[in-house]
């Protein structure tokens, strides 16, 4: 399990976001990414390597958007390589998700992906999630954050998520089981991290998320809910 850190606000993302990787890198890693997104949707970038490394590849190519998510991974499912690096992106290219934690039931909710059609690019058990939330989401017309919640329902194993879609810029989703996430709470911005080393530059405002909850973050506030869907 290693680091995730997300931003919605009106500050550029991707040097907070980067800053932020940094602050978890006592963590250890083998890999690290964003995705950011602005009016034209999402930008991705991910590699082996260094938070450094990336940082360094990102200067002739920058990430416009001040909503955004970041991750360095441990690999537990698939090579430390570029493809198996976080985010990974749903195949209509409409939303991506960065993931700490192990999905314990990939192989049963992979087959039935397959069976539908899905063609895996990565090793990951992050991708299967990818995939089930796009099909949740697909099967119902779905909002993104009820596909998520729905989705969350058939997955056995520790999690921590975040999500950023390319269709909504003003949309940041974070959700926990058995694995930290916490949310930092400034003046119209939020900040996400799987622990509170990102965030303290930030804001003293914290809120926990616990086991089973999932947060949906706007410009203009934010609300949590249980995966089964009770408001907290
Ligand atoms: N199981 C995921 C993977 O291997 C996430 C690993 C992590 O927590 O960094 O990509």
């Amino acid at each position: 399990m290693c680091g995730i850190v997300g931003y919605i606000g009106d500050q550029e993302a991707e040097d907070l976001l980067l800053t932020g990787l940094k602050r978890l890198e006592y963590r250890g890693y083998d890999s690290a990414g964003l995705a950011t997104v602005d009016e034209s949707g999402l930008h991705v970038q991910k590699r082996e390597g260094k938070v450094d490394d990336l940082r360094n590849s990102l200067d002739s190519a920058p990430m416009p958007g001040t909503t955004g998510i970041g991750h360095t991974r441990w690999a537990t499912h698939g090579a430390p390589n570029d493809v198996n690096a976080h985010p990974h992106v749903s195949t209509d290219g409409s939303f991506a998700l960065v993931h700490n934690g192990i999905i314990e039931n990939h192989g049963v909710l992979k087959k039935k992906l397959k069976e539908k059609g899905y063609t895996f690019q990565s090793d990951t058990d992050t991708e299967v999630l990818v995939y089930l939330i796009e099909e949740v989401k697909r099967a119902a017309d779905l909002s993104l954050p009820e596909a998520v919640r729905q989705a969350l329902t058939q997955v056995i194993g520790a999690y921590g998520i975040a999500i950023v879609s390319g269709e909504d810029p003003d949309l940041l989703i974070a959700a926990r089981n058995g694995s930290p996430l916490i949310l930092g709470v400034g003046e119209d911005e939020y900040f996400i991290g799987s622990d509170a080393a990102p965030l303290v530059e930030h804001t003293r405002q914290v809120v926990y998320l616990e086991d089973g909850e999932m947060a949906t973050l706007r410009r203009s506030g934010y609300n949590v809910t249980t995966i089964d869907n009770e408001p907290l």
